[in-house]
């Protein structure tokens, strides 16, 4: 029987990688794809659709819907639009790529849950958000969770499943900006943050790399997906990207998980997971890499790191605020409204704000408590401009 898969964000830089693994372990004639969703990139979510012979092709943008139709027409794959399609298309397979980037990945990726899939998870905004909620979600549907976020993958990988680990040692290359004095992060521009030394991404999570904002939601979901305490989790710098991350225990050993930096060997195991299948990712060579760099970070230059500290600490909604803040004042940035060291003020901010609420309970909660946030970060946004 053909393993039945639906890869939600496909035409995204996740998504299109987990098609390319796809259809290099098989394609069509190994996988059942119920479904695959895009939003703006139509065309794109067609050829995919059609590449993979998928039951349905969804668009979350109800404005690009005829468009789609139009591209499938004669092609036996259906067309969908809607925030309520690609629910559905969530809750259509075994193993469910969670791949749609933000809080809108969480509706979807909640259903999966809720329909017992395999969840690979790549959006880290469903636990950074929504952490305990999330989980409950996983264990009430008998969903499987395996991380497909580099780290996080890597510390799954490491993990060893007959002791608790000690502590886990999250690396972050440093971004764009590693060793740039505080006075020149000031002026960063848009091109400068999108351009990241050693992944190819989207262009928001580039950004969330450059300010290390990126690793603060890491932080929290690495303290979701292994029930660590916060003084469990660590980073470190380390610049070449091929230290994906380590698990220490307490007999001192530390096992870490090493890699080029290419998201399919993280998309492909989750894929195979409990096994391992050949995939197309180069062979480390290490005389040619010679050395591995590490160094601590610098929370006075990132204070994503110092508020991620602060979120884990607080509990509650601060995750949650911290995500949506985050997602504006990244937006603010982006639209030149705000400079590149402002948005932690404005995660801050946000953070101070909703200190008093408690963790969401519900999707309904978790979309009560991000549009406060975002509200509050909206506001102190506006006041900075
Ligand atoms: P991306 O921007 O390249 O792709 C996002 C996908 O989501 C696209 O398919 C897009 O059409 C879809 N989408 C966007 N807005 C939507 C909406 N409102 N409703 C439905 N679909 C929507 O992003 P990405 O880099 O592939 O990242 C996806 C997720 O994976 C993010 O949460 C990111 O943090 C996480 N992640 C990415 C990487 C990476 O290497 N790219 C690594 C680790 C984790
Ligand atoms: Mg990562």
């Amino acid at each position: 029987m053909r393993r039945r898969v639906a890869i939600l964000g496909a035409t995204g830089s996740i998504g299109t990688s987990t098609v390319d693994v796809l259809q290099r372990l098989g394609g069509r004639e190994a996988f059942e794809v119920t479904a695959v969703t895009g939003a703006r990139n139509v065309a794109l979510l067609a050829e995919q659709a059609v590449a993979l012979g998928a039951r349905v092709a969804v668009t979350a943008d109800p404005a690009r819907y005829d468009e789609l139709r139009a591209r499938l027409s004669g092609s036996g794959v259906e067309a969908a639009c809607g925030t309520e399609a690609v629910v559905a298309a969530g809750a259509s397979a075994d193993w469910v790529m969670a791949g749609i980037v933000g809080a809108a990945g969480l509706a979807p990726t909640v259903a999966a849950a809720r329909n017992g899939a395999t969840v690979a998870l790549a959006n880290k905004e469903c636990l950074v958000a929504a952490g305990s909620f999330f989980l409950g979600a996983i264990e009430e549907g008998g969903a499987t969770l395996i991380p497909v976020d580099s780290e996080h993958s890597a510390i799954f990988q490491a993990l060893d499943r007959e002791a608790a680990p000690e502590r886990v040692i999250l690396t972050a290359s440093g971004g764009p900006f590693r060793d740039w004095p505080l006075e020149k992060m000031r002026a960063v521009t848009v091109e400068q943050a999108v351009a990241h030394p050693n992944w190819s991404m989207g262009a928001k999570i580039s950004i969330d790399s450059a300010s290390m904002f990126n690793k603060a939601a890491e932080m929290i979901e690495a303290r979701w997906l292994f029930d660590l305490r916060p003084e469990q989790v660590e980073v470190i710098v380390h610049p070449q990207s091929i230290v994906h991350s380590m698990v220490g225990y307490a007999d001192g050993a530390i096992m870490a998980q090493l890699g080029p930096p290419d998201m399919r060997q993280a998309i492909g195991y989750a894929l195979s997971w409990p096994g391992r299948a050949a995939l197309p990712v180069a062979r480390l060579d290490f005389a040619a890499l010679a050395r591995l760099d590490f160094e601590a970070p610098d929370e006075t230059r990132f204070p994503a790191l110092r508020l991620a500290r602060e979120a884990l600490r607080a509990g509650g909604s601060a995750g949650c605020a911290l995500n949506a803040a985050k997602e504006v004042a990244l937006e603010a940035f982006m639209a030149g409204r705000i400079g590149f060291l402002d948005m932690a003020g404005v995660v801050e901010t946000a953070m101070e704000s909703l200190s008093s609420h408690s963790a969401a309970a519900s999707l309904e909660d978790v979309y009560a408590l991000d549009a406060e946030a975002r509200r509050v970060a909206e506001a102190r946004c506006a006041a900075s401009t």
